[in-house]
């Protein structure tokens, strides 16, 4: 059997669409992916989500909109999706390899994931020292001196974070000038634990078996200087988890889902809300907005097909 609508992805973009679709008694099927509630689940104080006076933390949110959704009568799947058929209709997708999952409608909503450096040390010393996610790893480092690298507000958000535990926080940056937003710089100057290297690259995180410091390079004046630390958050930035659709759904350059008219994608039938779709606001309240959109999208394509 086909299910009317597949969603692909649990963050505020697939959740909303869940929500939406499921009140419009199309039964949809939400599959989760590997992070269920997406990359909110790995925050803390969501401050700027409209309606809670006093901020909210991320997990609960998405625990909050995933009840929502299941109220009334979404379906989840945990897994990630493996391969898809978009060139068929119904749609097929296979889940973790084994399972066929046919759909009428497909909304992707597979957000976004942290960007790397590069650096085979980088991915070596992964889980030692090395992170992309300060609320999940910082507690192990009370009393450490840190490095975070990145000028946006991912970097400024993971600096004060991290300052509950460590003693000091450098944040690297490769220009004289943060990216992030007014607030959060603030925030990170005023905090006596964080200090800034300014025009400066991480040529290399140093360290046998767990990470001891980082070589960096200044820009401007080609000195290299090695900072202590025992560990390393990369903040700097995100890329679309588009990888499954290559070769079936149009996108841009730096591949994020090409959207018309709303949220249709390149094949009709086939919708995408959130960071998957979006690489100039990614804020959790715009992907909930445009995950809205995809569902009532869905649905006038589903009365097209049945006007058919
Ligand atoms: P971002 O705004 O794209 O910033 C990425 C930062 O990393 C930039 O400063 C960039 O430098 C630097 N960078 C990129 N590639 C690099 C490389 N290879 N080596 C060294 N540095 C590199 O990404 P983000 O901070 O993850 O934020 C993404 C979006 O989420 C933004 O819209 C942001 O407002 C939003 N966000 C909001 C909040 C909040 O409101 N509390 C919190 C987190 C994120 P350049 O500046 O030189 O390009």
């Amino acid at each position: 059997m086909s299910h009317q609508v597949v969603i692909i992805g649990s963050g505020p973009a697939g959740l909303t669409a869940a929500i939406y679709t499921a009140r419009a008694n199309l039964s949809p099927l939400v599959i989760e992916g590997w992070q269920s509630g997406g990359q909110l689940t790995t925050t803390t104080e969501v401050e700027n989500y409209p309606g809670f006076t006093h901020g909210i933390m991320g997990p609960e949110l998405m625990n909050a909109m995933r009840r929502q959704a299941e109220r009334f009568g979404a379906q989840f799947m945990a897994g990630d999706v493996s391969r898809v058929n978009f060139r068929r209709h119904p749609f097929e997708l296979i889940v973790e390899d084994e399972q066929t999952v046919q759909a009428m409608t497909v909304i992707i909503a597979t957000g976004a994931s942290p960007v790397q450096l590069g650096l085979s040390n980088e991915r070596r010393l992964t889980g030692h020292g090395v992170s992309t996610c300060a609320t999940c790893d910082g507690f192990f480092f009370r009393g450490k001196d840190l490095v975070v690298v990145g000028g946006g507000d991912s970097a400024m958000e993971e600096a004060i974070f991290l300052t509950k535990f460590a003693t000091s926080v450098t944040i690297v940056h490769r220009r004289d000038k943060l990216r992030a937003s007014k607030i959060m710089q603030d925030r990170a100057m005023k905090n006596e634990k964080i200090r800034f290297l300014w025009n400066s690259v991480v040529e290399d995180i140093l360290g046998q078996d767990t990470v001891t410091g980082v070589r960096l390079r200044n820009v401007v004046t080609g000195s290299v200087l090695e900072v202590p630390c025992a560990g390393v958050f990369i903040a700097i930035g995100h890329r679309p988890n588009t990888t499954l659709f290559a070769g079936q759904l149009a996108m841009d350059e730096r591949g994020y889902l090409r959207t018309y008219n709303g949220t249709a994608t390149s094949v009709p039938g086939v919708f995408a809300a959130g960071d998957v779709q979006d690489s100039k606001y990614r804020q959790a309240i715009t992907a909930a907005g445009s995950g809205c959109m995809a569902a009532i999208d869905a649905e006038r394509f589903l009365e097209t097909l049945e006007h058919r």
